[in-house]
């Protein structure tokens, strides 16, 4: 028997049209340098997405077409994010730091034929256009000097021009739910990017999820701080989430340095904020340093890797609440948020906070050892965490004329996704992850968690930021390779480091014997350890 039910596809236009109704006085206020933001309703917000989609359309864009956006987070990206998809068009956010034949290389295989950019990052996409392929208009949005655009082989548009004129609403197509709405390439540390393409279902869905109560569980009450970029997995799904709650954003735009970010904080209070511990532990040296009115911060999503037990705790002398969570690109990205139970002591409290968290309905999970054999989640048993739901990819972008692409490492036979990461899940179902798997270090026969020495000694008042990884050992196959940056002046050396690990209960074949102070630690385009970079660092003894 067949359902009795409405059978309404889940589309992003849906998401829109919500919001911009039933919240439409909502806000996405964006940080301009100025004397004051920018600040625009989320009925604004419909009205010029619409507009855009009638230019784009002009321009030539239709129902499949790619568009790119090398933007930073602001009101006009939000815009993007809702014209592109909703007219049934594919929206292709590219990762402004990814290094430049990366970017050529996506923007190729997506095939984008307009990019929208931020008047400030012309310098960065103007010299790969003679390299690409498919790009037949740019759109610039924004300050910034259009001088290097001067004689390209695109035709190049100013955005508010384009959408002067154009009408306020569009005919919003009745789309089949499961069809691309968003593309998104990982940050391909190993090989060429691989590119993850959302549906509107996944969206949808993913969206609904972030807004429950044990994930974000934000309301029309809040505004949350989205400094996570819009370039990289859809901003962790806010600019979504919010339209369907009502809740308002603040956009940081090209200011995402610790003071201005403090700044904004405190003069348009914010009570919700999302961003990577880097930068986490760059905010507190700066309210350290010059304390401000951090206040209206009720709870703050901290991922994208792992969060430092003494960042935590000193946000937590802040007042401010740090929570864990959990995703990758492929997951779009939640995938566990770390809510603990009520009514715990503060250091259970914590130890919950630390752990990645429990995973919603929509992700279903599982362990796998090292022979294939599927382990028990009893807290101790480590092993690949694979995952599968309706916001998790079931397969990679082959390309506009190739068949999705399902690479052995990252796929199980019967579709399930190989995460990478390695860990435990407790009997209540919060994971903790130990390690990636190609980051942990097999000394002996032996596992080490390079994320477990990396917190300890992140614990040590003199270390700003540490890195572990595995280097090659004759004796042992592998062992770690401490890479340690100090605060300005501290004067600790391996042995004291050493020392402070042992005290910190590390075991004793666990403690590195190599050590390195380096004067900061690699980054990639989404601001984690560059491990690659510091092993061959190591291996060109850049590092001894
Ligand atoms: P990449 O870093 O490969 O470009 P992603 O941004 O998709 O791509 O990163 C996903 C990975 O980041 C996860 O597989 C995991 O290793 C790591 N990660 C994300 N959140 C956390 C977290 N809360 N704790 C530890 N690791 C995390």
């Amino acid at each position: 028997m067949m359902s009795t039910m409405q059978d309404v596809p889940l589309l992003v236009s849906r998401i829109l049209r919500h919001g911009s109704t039933v919240h439409a006085t909502a806000t996405v206020t964006t940080w301009t340098g100025e004397a004051e933001p920018q600040r625009r309703t989320f009925a604004e917000i419909h009205t010029r997405a619409a507009r855009l989609a009638h230019a784009l359309r002009g321009l030539g864009v239709s129902e499949g077409d790619v568009t790119g956006t090398l933007m930073w987070n602001n009101a006009e990206h939000v815009e993007a994010y809702y014209a592109v998809p909703c007219m049934g068009a594919v929206l292709h956010t590219l990762n402004l730091r990814l290094p430049a034949e990366q970017l050529v290389w996506i923007i190729n295989h997506a095939a984008d034929r307009v990019i929208i950019v931020n008047g400030s990052l012309i310098p960065l996409l103007a010299p790969l256009l003679p390299q690409l392929t498919s790009v037949e208009h740019v759109v610039v949005s924004g300050p910034g000097d259009r001088a290097p655009l001067d004689g390209a082989k695109v035709q190049v548009h100013e955005y508010e021009e384009l959408l002067a004129g154009q009408p306020d609403t569009y005919d919003w197509p009745e789309l089949d739910e499961r069809r691309a709405a968003a593309l998104c390439y990982t940050s391909g540390t190993t090989g060429d990017p691989k590119g993850v393409v959302y549906s509107h279902r996944s969206i949808y869905l993913h969206s609904m999820q972030i807004n429950m109560a044990q994930s974000m569980g934000l309301t029309h009450d809040d505004t949350t701080l989205v400094v996570v970029p819009q370039f990289h997995v859809n901003a962790w799904g806010f600019p979504h989430a919010t339209f369907m709650t009502g809740v308002s954003m603040l956009m940081p735009d090209r200011f995402l340095q610790p003071g201005p970010l403090a700044d904004m904080i405190e003069r348009e209070r914010p009570t919700h904020a999302a961003a990577v511990p880097t930068i986490w532990q760059g905010l507190l040296g700066e309210l350290l340093a010059r304390p401000r009115d951090v206040s209206s911060l009720t709870q703050v999503t901290i991922g994208g890797s792992a969060c430092p037990k003494s960042l935590m705790e000193a946000y937590d002398r802040l007042g401010v609440r740090l929570y864990h969570a959990w995703g990758m690109t492929e997951t779009s990205p939640l995938g566990t948020v770390a809510r603990p139970p009520s009514g715990l002591g503060a250091d259970e409290d914590l130890g919950y906070r630390l752990s990645q968290g429990r995973f919603p309905a929509g992700v279903e999970a599982r362990l796998v050892g090292p022979g294939g054999d599927l382990l028990p989640w009893d807290g101790t048993s480590a092993g690949e965490l694979e995952v599968r739901g309706p916001w998790i990819a079931g397969a990679y972008y082959g390309g506009a004329d190739a068949e999705p692409l399902r690479p052995e490492d990252k796929f199980s036979a019967d579709g399930w996704l190989k995460t990478g990461d390695v860990g435990v899940i407790n009997p209540d179902g919060y994971l903790t992850l130990t390690d990636r798997a190609k980051d942990v270090i097999k000394s002996g026969g032996e596992w080490i968690s390079s994320v477990e020495l990396e917190n300890a000694l992140m614990g040590h008042p003199d270390v700003v930021e540490a890195a572990v990884v595995a280097v090659p050992d004759d004796r042992w196959g592998e062992r770690p390779l401490a890479t340690v940056v100090l605060k300005e002046g501290a004067t600790a050396d391996h042995t004291a480091l050493r020392e402070f690990l042992s005290e910190a209960g590390i075991a004793k074949w666990q403690l590195p014997e190599r050590w390195a102070i380096v004067p900061a630690v690699p980054k990639t385009s989404v601001g984690k350890f560059d491990k690659k970079v510091i092993r061959r660092q190591y291996a060109e003894g850049q590092l001894d």
